[in-house]
């Protein structure tokens, strides 16, 4: 028996990305991190996976009352992401899958509560998770939860990484002709874009880029 339950809400196919690409423009050095502690990852949980609010103030009551603990759940966190980083770049990218990411995703989904019970909220209907303390795995279920469906659910042909190497941000294709290159066509494909007509008709001439 758990003591007590919290719930999320519909996964998105995409969520386990949307984790992965809390770390961006992974091509420069360094890239840009917008988890920079545990409130933000809470404050995402509580955005993107869909997490009920009281479960999220919990974990925060819980992180201020513990520091250190919250500080390793956090630590662990962002070493999930990067499995999960690693393995849909891979897949992307026509790479083998890590065996070491896959062996690590499991433990992760081990870790992680069933999704046995769906319950009625004031929202309509949530999946219930049941816990006893916050932990990465926990916290982290739908993200898992995403990444698992989405890597054996045979949708890896749309898997793509923005063809722009400074952004390399993993998204699907859901394109009707499934030739999407690049993240968001206005900031990375634009601006690749504009980049190679530059070099191509002012190289030399002493004029930036305006980009
Ligand atoms: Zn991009």
């Amino acid at each position: 028996m758990t003591a007590r339950h919290g719930t999320v809400g519909a996964i998105a196919r995409d969520l386990c990305l949307s984790y992965a690409n809390t770390r961006y423009w992974r091509g420069t050095d360094p890239p840009t991190e917008s988890l920079t502690s545990v409130a933000d990852l809470l404050r995402w949980l509580g955005g993107a996976a869909g997490y009920d609010t009281e479960t999220i103030a919990a974990a925060e009551r819980w992180g201020g009352e513990d520091p250190q603990a919250a500080a390793r759940l956090f630590a662990e966190a962002l070493a999930i992401r990067e499995v999960v980083y690693r393995l849909f770049s891979a897949v992307a990218s026509g790479r083998p899958v890590g065996e070491d990411d896959i062996r690590a995703l499991n433990r992760a989904l081990d870790a992680a509560p069933e999704r046995s019970q769906i319950v009625p909220t004031d929202g309509g209907l949530a999946w219930q998770i049941g816990y006893d303390a916050p932990t990465a795995p926990l916290l982290l279920a739908p993200v898992l939860w995403s990444a698992a469906d989405l890597i054996v659910g045979g949708k890896n042909d749309r898997l793509r990484q923005c063809a722009n190497d400074k952004c390399l941000w993993l998204f699907l294709d859901d394109s009707k002709s499934a030739t999407r290159r690049w993240c968001d066509m206005k900031s990375c494909g634009n601006r690749l874009k504009a980049r190679r007509h530059y070099l191509k008709t002012k190289q030399g001439r002493g004029v930036k880029p305006a980009v």
